[in-house]
């Protein structure tokens, strides 16, 4: 629904009227649940559209004044790999490859390569949001600061800071048989899906008979998750 919203194909009234006599006709607890579900996120929308309205800066500036000071690290080559998906972290590169191939992300993975940019290699969010504006379908000046801000900690209402999305774990919750990354990251198809979200662990003899060779066919980790989480911490403290 995105790239109509954005280019005004739709408008947000009409949408938000034809799902309450969608969920109305429906008459059934479940179909409410499911529109009220819909309609917050058509709220997270308006709520972006206020912000950037009021506070017009926000593009170039986080909302939390304090974020002016954080510790960014300025590095083109991490930059570079995580914008091609060769980040080493499946999921993160599936959703940079997607984004790259079709223009589009599910809201999740958006969530889970921001915070990789933003706390695990702390590159500076508005990186993040310049490339999501090359690249995606529906890049919408509102939704995409606010989303970026909000996922580095820095918006209107944020994430709290400590909230750093663990690549793995949340892999294996919202693509627990693999097929994400069997489709986007093909040279970890033949990974059973116990590995798929983490080939760096796998059993030597694993990897071999999946035809994966880390570092070869496919990267290590760019940087250890647990101890890129504690560095993220410690940066934060530096502006609390
Ligand atoms: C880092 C990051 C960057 C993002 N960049 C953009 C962007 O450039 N353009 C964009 O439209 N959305 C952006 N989003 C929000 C969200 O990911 C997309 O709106 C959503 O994935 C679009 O899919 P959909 O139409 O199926 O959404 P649905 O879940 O069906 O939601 C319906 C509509 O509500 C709005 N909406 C949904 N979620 C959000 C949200 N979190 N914030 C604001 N509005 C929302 C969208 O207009 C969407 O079309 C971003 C989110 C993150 C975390």
């Amino acid at each position: 629904m995105s790239p109509y919203l954005h280019f005004g194909e739709i408008g947000p009234r009409q949408v938000w009227h034809a799902v309450q006599a969608a969920a109305a006709g429906r008459g059934s607890k479940a179909a409410e649940r499911g529109a009220e579900k819909f309609l917050s996120e058509l709220g997270w929308r308006e709520f972006s559209y206020n912000l950037l309205y009021n506070f017009p800066h926000l593009p170039v500036r986080p909302m939390q004044e304090k974020f002016a000071a954080f510790p960014w690290k300025h590095d083109a080559e991490t930059e570079r790999a995580w914008q091609r998906g060769r980040t080493g972290y499946p999921i993160v590169d599936a959703g940079m490859r997607q984004l790259w191939n079709t223009g589009w992300m599910h809201n999740r993975v958006r969530m889970i390569v921001a915070s990789m940019l933003t706390k695990d290699l702390l590159i500076p969010w508005q990186h993040g949001a310049a490339w999501f504006w090359d690249t995606l379908v529906d890049a919408d000046l509102a939704n995409n600061t606010q989303g970026w801000q909000w996922t580095a900690g820095c918006g209107a209402d944020a994430a709290p800071y400590f909230r750093i999305f663990n690549p793995v774990t949340q892999g294996e919750r919202y693509d627990p048989a693999g097929e994400y990354i069997r489709e986007w990251v093909p040279e970890l198809a033949r990974l059973p899906g116990r590995w798929i979200h983490k080939p760096w662990q796998a059993p030597r003899d694993t990897l071999r008979d999946a035809g994966v060779c880390l570092d070869d066919t496919y990267p290590s980790p760019i940087i250890d998750h647990s101890e890129a989480r504690d560095r993220a911490l410690a940066a934060y403290e530096r502006i609390k």
